[in-house]
């Protein structure tokens, strides 16, 4: 049996280590922080979305994110919401809609009583909009923590707070440690996200507003919280949120809905995405034999699972794993794979 360290418990790790487990290796995940949380994928958004997100993303992120909520739903049970995504944009904002159309596919026009039939409770804002209808998404926390618990009930055994763990006891090691990694090609994304809570608006489904400068999304969670998401700044700084962040997320969820004016701020959270010069994931072979899974960039929900795979299928369908081969070299075979 292959004993397989993981590196990081992230939606990277966690999905690597549940292919490898399925296969039938002796999984160890290593993770620094005390508990699954805390890190980028604890303060995703969770959407599910390859057409919307085609809009400033390579066709690759649809050929590789397609069938992400199948796979979640495959694995999890239960914990997808196959609800479709919605845009809108308010009437002096048209052209946006016009533009986001015009860069995606596999969606519809909807009117303002389409928009009503959907969403009751944005009835007569919106003159237009598009629906995504086969899009998805998820409550990434309660996800991470139901996979954690599934891979323990596997036989994956975890170690928190883990220093640098002897890989003598391993045949592989694979590392899923974002941001962390040291990776020169490799820069960091902050994205700041806000949790609101009101009782006020029912959603059912991510909604997307555009806006020239601020296009923000909400995302409906249990309990009446809705995750208000997020920034994209070319940064690793983890700090928290700027007041010109706050202010631009409450202005958007409030321009979409004003009861979010009186929503209560339950939480503020700052993520740093792992990203590569083209913003597409990549499973990486190093000399020394390390595998890497990393760069998820904005869609690590949406990518992780098709990675996952990508990483496992090398671990299992070759000889590899234990490569000397050079890094510029295995680049090349990481192109093919990505293109594949
Ligand atoms: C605000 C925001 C909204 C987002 N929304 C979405 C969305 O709607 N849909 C979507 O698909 N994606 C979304 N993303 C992107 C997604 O969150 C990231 O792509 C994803 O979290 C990256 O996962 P990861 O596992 O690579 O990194 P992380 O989640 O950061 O996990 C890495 C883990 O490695 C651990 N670690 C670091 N060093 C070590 C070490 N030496 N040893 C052991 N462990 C270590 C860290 O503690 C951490 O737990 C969003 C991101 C942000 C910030």
């Amino acid at each position: 049996m292959r004993r397989i360290l993981v590196k990081g418990a992230g939606v990277a790790g966690l999905t690597v280590a549940h292919e490898l487990a399925v296969r039938g290796a002796s999984v160890t995940v290593a993770e620094v922080r005390g508990q699954i949380g805390g890190n980028a994928s604890w303060l995703a958004g969770g959407m599910l979305a390859p057409w919307c997100e085609r809009e400033s993303a390579e066709e690759t992120v649809i050929t590789l994110g397609k069938n992400a909520a199948d796979w979640w739903e495959r694995t999890l049970p239960g914990l997808v919401s196959r609800a479709g995504t919605l845009v809108v944009a308010h009437a002096r904002d048209a052209f946006e809609l016009a533009r986001f159309a015009a860069r995606t596919r596999n969606c519809e026009s909807v009117d303002e009583e389409a928009i009503a039939a959907l969403e009751p409770d944005l009835a007569g804002r919106f003159r237009q909009g598009l629906f995504f209808a086969s899009e998805a998404h998820l409550d990434p926390r309660r996800v991470l923590e139901a996979l954690a618990g599934k891979l323990r009930a596997m036989g994956v055994v975890f170690l928190f707070e883990a220093g640098e763990v002897a890989l003598s006891g391993f045949d592989q090691m694979i590392d899923c440690t974002g941001i962390a990694r040291a990776d020169d090609d490799l820069r960091g994304v902050r994205g700041e996200m806000l949790l609101l809570r009101t009782r006020d608006v029912s959603l059912a489904r991510p909604v997307r507003l555009l806006h020239p400068r601020h296009p923000i999304y909400i995302v409906p969670r249990a309990d009446h919280h809705f995750m208000v998401g997020s920034t994209m700044i070319e940064s690793d700084h983890d700090g928290p949120i700027t007041a010109r962040s706050l202010m631009e997320l409450l202005n958007a969820a409030y321009a979409l809905h004003p009861a979010f004016g009186e929503a209560e701020i339950v939480e503020t959270g700052v993520g740093v995405r792992p990203a590569y010069p083209d913003n597409l994931p990549l499973v990486k072979c190093w000399k020394d034999g390390t595998i890497t899974v990393n760069g998820l960039y904005r869609h690590g929900f949406l990518l992780s699972p098709a990675m996952a795979e990508q990483a496992a299928g090398l671990l299992f369908n070759s000889s590899a794993g234990n490569s000397s081969a050079g890094l510029e070299s295995e680049n090349e075979a990481d192109r093919q794979r990505r293109s594949a």
